[in-house]
C-alpha cells in the first residue's frame, strides 16, 4: 500500500503537491531525525551511563553517543544520498565504532532498515513499518532476545505493534509515529520489575530486578526522536516549506 491510501486527516484541504507530501518521510527528514537522536543522546549520555552502571558496565551512554556522533559525521559528508543509503552508512558507522552488545544490534537494525527502504527517495508509513518489522528481525537474529528478556526488544517489539495498529485503524504517520513513541516508553518503563535473561545484566540474575534497562531506554529515545522529526517536517511542509528532495510519490 502506498501512503496515499492511507488516511491523512487534513488532505481534504491539501492542494496538489502538498497533499502529495502528506505522510512522505525523504532524505532530509531522515537526516533532521538522526540529528534530533544524535542532540538527545548527547543529552542523556550520563543518564544512559548511570542505568548501565546499576545492571551492567556503565558504558551504554558512552558507546551510544560515540556510535551517533561517528554516524552524524558520515551522514553530514554523504551530500547526496537516498534515505536508504543514509540509515545503512548509519548502521555500517555504528557497528564499526560501538562494541559490545549495542554496536552490532543498533548496527544491523539501522542496516536493516536502510536495506528495507531499497533505493526510493522517499518513503510512506507503509514500507517504515517493514522497514521496523525488518530491524526487529535482525536485532532478534543478532542478539535472540524475546519480549520480557530485558532488553531493546521490550521497546522496539510493542513500538513496531503499535505503529501497525495505528495504520491498520486508518492513521497516518504522524499519529503512527506517536503511537509507536509512546509504546517504546511504555516497554522501556516495564522493563524495570523484569529479571534480565539476555546480556551483561542477566549476569545479575534477580540484582537485576528493578532497574529500566538501557538499551530500551535509548530505543524509547530513538522513536520520540522519530516523532519529534517527523512532526518537525510537516510543520515546515505546511508553514509553505516547498522543500522537496527527491520523489514524494
Ligand atoms: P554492553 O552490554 O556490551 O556493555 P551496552 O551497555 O552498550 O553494551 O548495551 C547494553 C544494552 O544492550 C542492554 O541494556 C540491552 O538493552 C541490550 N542488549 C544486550 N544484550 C542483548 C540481546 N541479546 N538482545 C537485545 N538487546 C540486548
Ligand atoms: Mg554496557
Amino acid at each position: 500500500m502506498t501512503a496515499a491510501a492511507v488516511a491523512v486527516p487534513w488532505a481534504g484541504w491539501l492542494p496538489g503537491r502538498r497533499r502529495e507530501a502528506a505522510g512522505i518521510v525523504d532524505a532530509a527528514c531522515v537526516r533532521s531525525w538522526l540529528g534530533v537522536v544524535a542532540t538527545r543522546l548527547e543529552a542523556e549520555r550520563d543518564f544512559l551511563t548511570q542505568l548501565d552502571a546499576a545492571i551492567g558496565d556503565a558504558d551504554h551512554g558512552i558507546n551510544m553517543h560515540r556510535g551517533f556522533t561517528a554516524v552524524m559525521a558520515r551522514v553530514g559528508a554523504l551530500e547526496e544520498a537516498t534515505p536508504g543509503q543514509l540509515l545503512k552508512t548509519a548502521g555500517r558507522t555504528f557497528v564499526s565504532t560501538v562494541g559490545g552488545a549495542a554496536g552490532p544490534l543498533y548496527g544491523t537494525a539501522f542496516l536493516q532498515v536502510g536495506e528495507a527502504l531499497g533505493d526510493d527517495a522517499s518513503f510512506g508509513p507503509r514500507l517504515l513499518l517493514d522497514a521496523l518489522r525488518a530491524a526487529l528481525e535482525g536485532v532478534q537474529r543478532v542478539g535472540a532476545a524475546a519480549v520480557g528478556d530485558k532488553t531493546m526488544v521490550d521497546a522496539l517489539s510493542p513500538a513496531l505493534g503499535a505503529f501497525e495498529l495505528e495504520l491498520r485503524m486508518g492513521g497516518s504517520l504522524e499519529t503512527a509515529t506517536s503511537g509507536a513513541r509512546e509504546a517504546a516508553a511504555e516497554g522501556m518503563r516495564a522493563t524495570i520489575p523484569l529479571q534480565a535473561r539476555k546480556g551483561r545484566a542477566s549476569y545479575l540474575g534477580p540484582r537485576s530486578v528493578g532497574h529500566q534497562d538501557p538499551g530500551a531506554t535509548s530505543t524509547a529515545l530513538m522513536f520520540a526522536a522519530l516523532e519529534q522529526a517527523v512532526l518537525a517536517d510537516r510543520s515546515q511542509r505546511f508553514a509553505g516549506g516547498t522543500r522537496r528532495r527527491g520523489g514524494g510519490t
